[in-house]
């Protein structure tokens, strides 16, 4: 491809609009355009891209055993009522009226159509197993999109659906995809993990979700640096610890302390010398069930997730300042454990049990609260892991430390069960002739997302910086003085004779300085650059940049320029002498 010739919008600034580096790369380099909130259109060059690595993820499924095909964007909404999902989705299910009055809706995910089409077109547990999977559009009409296509309103993924006549083959099914998920984010070059998650409104009895490491990640992860555990931050567990207790705690009475206008932890700690880990905080929360008041450690954070499952709570916001005066005597800032009024339930977390003295607040302006004993002083109703696991905390599987990660999910897999099949009333023929469920699981990735975090992790201030495989190009062809003769005869000849060999290449042909030329192919991500200049003419001296590894490599011959040119664009190869 002449570069002249192609559709390459480049910005020279970076977007206003972006706040991720990959965003602001993908538009400066001319890969994506918004049309409208969240919704993008593909350019040639970053369209090209995505094909291949749609391919690498076919490959990967096709390898698997699944098979292609292609279901509707546009999608009845009838199905959807048979699952009752029309409900579950709520607004991100963008539904629409055809000139019959007949309501339809974009698909946000496949499985009610997958399953009616399993069920009119499988008869006999003989066809069985079946892996079914597509990569198309889906649509979630998101009430904030953001960061380009990391969380777009329309969007690519891969959807795979497996159809099994039992629980063993459903686990046989999903072991394959999970071995195929494993080998397509190895090839990409991804730092990688599975976790166990909730099921969200997909359902069924059990899903991991693929989470790459990334500091710009919407997510946390909790992964322990020694046995490998590894849990979302909502659920993930530690060991609960204790400090020693302060000596000037270990007086047998509550001890009134004066802390005038010390309101915080880090205020008071710091005011009475006393470590943070020494003070037990008290939150008090408004519930459906009434107001609690929840205790943890004063550097801990209250996990939200955990306290509402433990105390089969489901609304729970802070309480208003007006309350907590009301409830505790005193304003936010001083809350205490003891003597609170109008209180459902107290919840303390274990690491609260565990040690005999704490530092609270006193109910009162202005003061806090020594030597304040669980069971003594107060007594809880609950006693349970209510914190959200830190950084360094100890892992409870090992002695290891746990690390809070932040991550982005580019995967999902589940194993649905019949959740679909029963409601949909979809299934086979056993071999006597019995009527039976399919026994499904789903498997996602997120291309569009995959595609973008690609971006984000292989990019540097000059641009993007992808792996060879899912380039848009493998090498390029600079001519450094595009008006001399010579110079243009040579890199033309070099562009047939590369297109000749199979080679993915873009012939920079344009008559702009070398600089902006070398600066075009590093921000548009060309791995390799073959550069013809005056050497080139005059001494038969070929240049062969690497982007990758900002290598130079200088040929006498063309023979084996091309020969390395092959040999890096050999996509394996490439990833290990590069990486
Ligand atoms: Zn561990």
């Amino acid at each position: 491809m002449r570069y002249s010739r192609f559709f390459i919008p480049s910005l020279k600034e970076d977007p206003k609009e972006a706040v991720l580096q990959s965003h602001k790369l993908m538009l400066r380099a001319g890969y994506i355009r918004q049309l409208s909130g969240g919704i993008y259109a593909y350019l040639p060059l970053g369209y090209k891209s995505l094909k291949k690595l749609e391919n690498l993820i076919r490959e990967e499924m096709n390898n698997a055993g699944a098979i292609e095909l292609s279901m509707p964007f546009v999608q009845p909404l009838d199905l959807w009522k048979q699952s009752g999902r029309d409900k579950d989705y709520g607004k991100e299910l963008l539904r629409f009226k055809d000139r019959q009055d007949r309501d339809f809706c974009l698909a946000p995910t496949y499985e009610e159509v997958i399953t009616d089409l399993a069920g009119k077109n499988i008869q006999s547990y003989k066809e069985l197993p079946l892996t079914l999977y597509q990569i198309h559009l889906k649509f979630r009409d998101e009430i904030r999109p953001r960061y380009g296509l990391m969380r777009a309103k329309e969007f690519i993924m891969k959807d795979a659906y497996s159809f099994d006549v039992d629980m063993e083959g459903l686990d046989e099914s999903y072991r394959k995809m999970k071995k195929a998920y494993t080998n397509i984010f190895h090839r990409l070059g991804f730092d990688f993990i599975f976790i166990k998650a909730d099921s969200g409104e997909i359902g069924g009895s059990y899903s991991e979700e693929l989470m790459v490491v990334s500091e710009y990640g919407e997510d946390k992860i909790a992964i322990c640096n020694n046995c490998g555990y590894s849990s979302s931050l909502e659920s993930a567990v530690s060991v609960g610890y204790s400090p020693e207790p302060l000596k000037s705690c270990r007086q047998p009475r509550m001890t009134k302390l004066a802390t005038p206008n010390k309101k915080t932890i880090e205020e008071v700690s710091k005011y009475l010398k006393i470590n943070s880990e020494s003070f037990a905080k008290t939150m008090v929360y408004e519930t459906e069930i009434g107001f609690i008041a929840v205790m943890v450690r004063g550097d801990r954070e209250i996990n939200e997730h955990k306290l509402k499952r433990i105390a089969e709570i489901k609304e729970l916001a802070l309480a208003k300042e007006r309350d907590v005066e009301e409830i505790t005597g005193a304003p936010c800032g001083f809350t205490g454990p003891f003597g609170l009024k109008n209180i459902k339930l107290i919840i303390i977390d274990e690491e609260i049990q565990a040690q005999e003295y704490w530092l609270t607040g006193a109910n009162e302006k202005d003061f806090h609260m020594a030597n304040v004993k669980p069971g003594r002083d107060f007594t809880a109703d609950i006693i349970a892991d209510i914190r959200t696991v830190k950084d360094g905390d100890i892992c409870i599987r090992c002695a290891g430390h746990l690390n809070v990660r932040n991550v982005i999910e580019l995967g999902h897999i589940f194993k649905l069960e019949e959740k679909y099949s029963s409601v949909m009333d979809a299934g086979f023929l056993d071999e006597h002739g019995i009527k039976k469920n399919f026994v499904m699981g789903c498997y996602g990735i997120g291309v569009g997302r995959t595609f973008q975090a690609l971006i984000e992790i292989f990019s540097d201030e000059n641009g993007i910086n992808l792996p060879i495989l899912i380039s848009p190009f493998t090498v390029s062809v600079i001519s450094l003085n595009h008006n001399d003769e010579n110079v243009k005869n040579i890199a033309d000849k070099i562009y047939e004779d590369l297109l000749k060999l199979g080679l993915d290449v873009l012939y920079d042909d344009r008559k702009l300085s070398a600089g902006v030329k070398l600066k075009d192919n590093d921000l548009i991500g060309v791995p390799l650059k073959i550069i013809v200049g005056n050497k080139a003419v005059k001494d038969n001296k070929y240049e062969l940049s690497i982007r990758k590894s900002g290598g130079k490599e200088f040929f006498d011959n063309l023979e084996s320029l091309y020969d390395r040119v092959k040999k890096l664009s050999l996509i394996e190869t490439f990833i290990d002498i590069v990486r």
